[in-house]
């Protein structure tokens, strides 16, 4: 252990001095540091009025006090501001200041110095001093409200006021290892807000290159041990966290404040509602036997909608009972449902936002009966809104995507037949071809369809006859194919049938069925003519071979079809 003289100013580094006093018996030692900046050299944190006599003494040995310019305090203290006075009768020069922040100054004008204070937020954070550029970092309700610590860019170090301070029974002026954290965590966990507040200070402390931190009690922490002491602090349970030990009041509190963090970053996070409700499950789950949650939608007067981890939260329509039911109206804002297969519900009635009206409910099972008590209730009534916005949000979502669905549905089936049409058609063949090149479907069939003389048909018995003709044609087409195979209107009175091929199938399909269950159409109730017939050719794929190709050669075939005669269907040759 380094022998160290504390009856002596101490140079900690370049031009940065040690300048307080071992009070005996004081296990808070008040640590005044001086910066040794010519003209404007600065004090910080001066002391109580039991340690300056010593520190003035010090100051003096290594520069005359009235070198000393500005006077930072970090907070109002009395083992810091109680010097104060004494230091004002001491100040002769004019430009002299104290520096605070306005949380102190508010206080520190009770002294009534005549000495002017200047406030850190007005000076934007910063001191330019011959030569020197200090930054003052916010470091709020670490010490008092408000507050903040020193950083000289130059060498590295912090000042850091409280904290890093410790407890000492006896006198370390520099911590000799990671053992000094007993007396840093005794001076912190109980007297610090909570972990949060003090992580936040530790993030801003992590980021600068520090070499020393002075703190105005216990040790002076070096280079080398810096990393271990802002980690340690930083997850240091304490404040509220420590309360919590023997308060179930703040128990509950901090549990209520950690479920709510960790709901909202679900409810952030997660893209999939139904990867959402299951988190959130587990997290209710925290604080009660919860075994699945679901939610009933109200649609409208009759339409209900569950949604639960079965349908993978997608929704099923739902009737639910005349109790659920009653629910929608009912104005609690948490309901109990005694069900009769064991076990009960907890219902939590979700409102709209603008309207307030009930429309839907969570229903958490509950894997066995609780009696409630009211810091349960009020927790799972805190979590109706976040639960109102994850589920109308997925409801949005839903409708939004059977929209696409239905706008996608009608662009790829044709309006009059319902059959699949061109685009579907200029969509599917490329995939289905890879798949066919590659061997994973073993042939595909071609078939294009016209009906014969069509064109009379309109002419005799007008085009709405036609459309109906053209119509059942194309049920009939569709109720002939076996599943997998594909009718299209290609346009017109024109269809086209696309057969997939597998290891079972012959090379005819059911080309022939097509066109008899097309001429067997009784059209009497609508013409004068009872049948109508229909033409085709059908081209079986070539490996590599391209749409146009394979629908030219179909097409060829029709051709011969109609010119031999038509109602018959040609094969190409292969
Ligand atoms: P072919 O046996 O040689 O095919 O003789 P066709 O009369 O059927 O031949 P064409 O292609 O000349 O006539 C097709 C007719 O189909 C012309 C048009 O009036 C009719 N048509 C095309 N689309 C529709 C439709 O949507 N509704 C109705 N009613 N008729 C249509
Ligand atoms: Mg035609
Ligand atoms: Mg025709």
């Amino acid at each position: 252990m380094m022998k160290i003289n504390p009856d002596k100013a101490l140079k900690i580094t370049d031009r940065i001095w040690w300048v307080g006093h071992y009070l005996e018996g004081d296990q808070f030692q008040c640590h005044c540091y001086l910066i040794e900046n010519g003209d404007e050299s600065i004090l910080f944190d001066p002391g109580s009025r039991l340690t300056f006599p010593q520190t003035f003494r010090k100051i003096e040995e290594i520069i005359p006090f009235s070198k000393i310019k500005y006077f930072v305090v970090h907070h109002q203290d009395p083992d810091i501001t109680g010097a104060l006075d004494i230091i004002d009768s001491l100040v002769i020069r004019e430009d002299a200041r104290i520096i605070s922040h306005w949380r102190a100054i508010a206080l520190l004008k009770h002294l009534d110095l005549k000495l002017p204070i200047s406030c850190v937020e007005e000076m934007n954070w910063t001191l330019q001093a011959e030569g020197r550029k200090l930054q003052f970092i916010f470091t709020p309700y670490l010490h008092f409200p408000g507050a903040f610590c020193t950083y000289d860019p130059a060498t590295g170090v912090l000042f850091s006021s409280d904290i890093l301070g410790g407890f000492t029974e006896g006198f370390s002026l520099f911590a000799e290892d990671e053992n000094y954290f007993e007396s840093v965590k005794m001076f912190h966990e109980h007297y610090m807000p909570s972990r949060e507040i003090l992580a936040f200070a530790m993030n801003k402390f992590q980021q600068l290159p520090l070499k020393y931190i002075l703190p105005q009690h216990g040790s002076i922490i070096r280079e080398k041990l810096i990393p271990f002491f802002l980690q340690q602090l930083k997850d240091l349970d304490c404040g509220l966290y420590m309360l919590t030990q023997t308060s179930t009041e703040i128990q509950k509190l901090s549990l209520l404040n950690k479920f709510m963090n960790d709901f909202m970053q679900t409810l952030i996070f997660h893209k999939h509602f139904d990867t959402t409700a299951k988190q959130l499950l587990e997290h209710i789950r925290s604080i009660i036997p919860a075994c699945c949650l679901k939610f009933l939608v109200k649609k409208d007067e009759t339409g209900w909608r569950l949604l639960e981890e079965k349908n993978r939260y997608r929704g099923v329509e739902y009737k639910p009972d005349k109790t659920l039911q009653s629910m929608f109206s009912c104005d609690k804002s948490l309901l109990e449902l005694n069900e009769k297969k064991g076990g009960n519900s907890i219902i939590l009635p979700l409102k709209q936002m603008e309207t307030g009206t009930v429309f839907a409910l969570a229903m958490i099972g509950m894997r066995e009966t609780i009696t409630m008590d009211s810091e349960t209730e009020s927790i799972l009534m805190t979590i109706a809104n976040p639960l109102c916005i994850a589920l109308e949000r997925e409801l949005i979502q839903q409708q939004i995507d059977n929209e696409k669905q239905a706008f996608y549905e009608m662009s790829i089936k044709d309006t009059l037949t319902g059959l699949y049409n061109r685009t579907y058609m200029n969509e599917t063949l490329p995939r289905l071809f890879s798949h066919h090149d590659r061997g994973v479907i073993r042939g595909i069939g071609l078939l294009m369809l016209d009906l014969d003389h069509f064109k009379a048909v309109n002419d005799t018995f007008g085009h709405n006859v036609g459309d109906i003709v053209l119509k059942k044609v194309a049920i009939t087409i569709h109720e002939t194919l076996r599943d997998g195979d594909i009718a299209v209107r290609v346009g017109g009175e024109e269809f086209a049938v696309i057969f997939i091929m597998d290891e079972k199938d012959g090379s005819d399909f059911c080309t022939e069925r097509i066109r008899k269950a097309v001429e067997e159409i009784d059209f009497s109730e609508h013409m004068g003519k009872k049948n109508q017939t229909i033409s085709g050719g059908l081209a079986l794929r070539k490996k590599n071979e391209s749409v146009d190709e394979l629908f030219s050669r179909a097409d060829n075939c029709l051709y011969s079809a109609k010119r031999e005669g038509r109602n018959r269907i040609t094969q190409c040759p292969s």
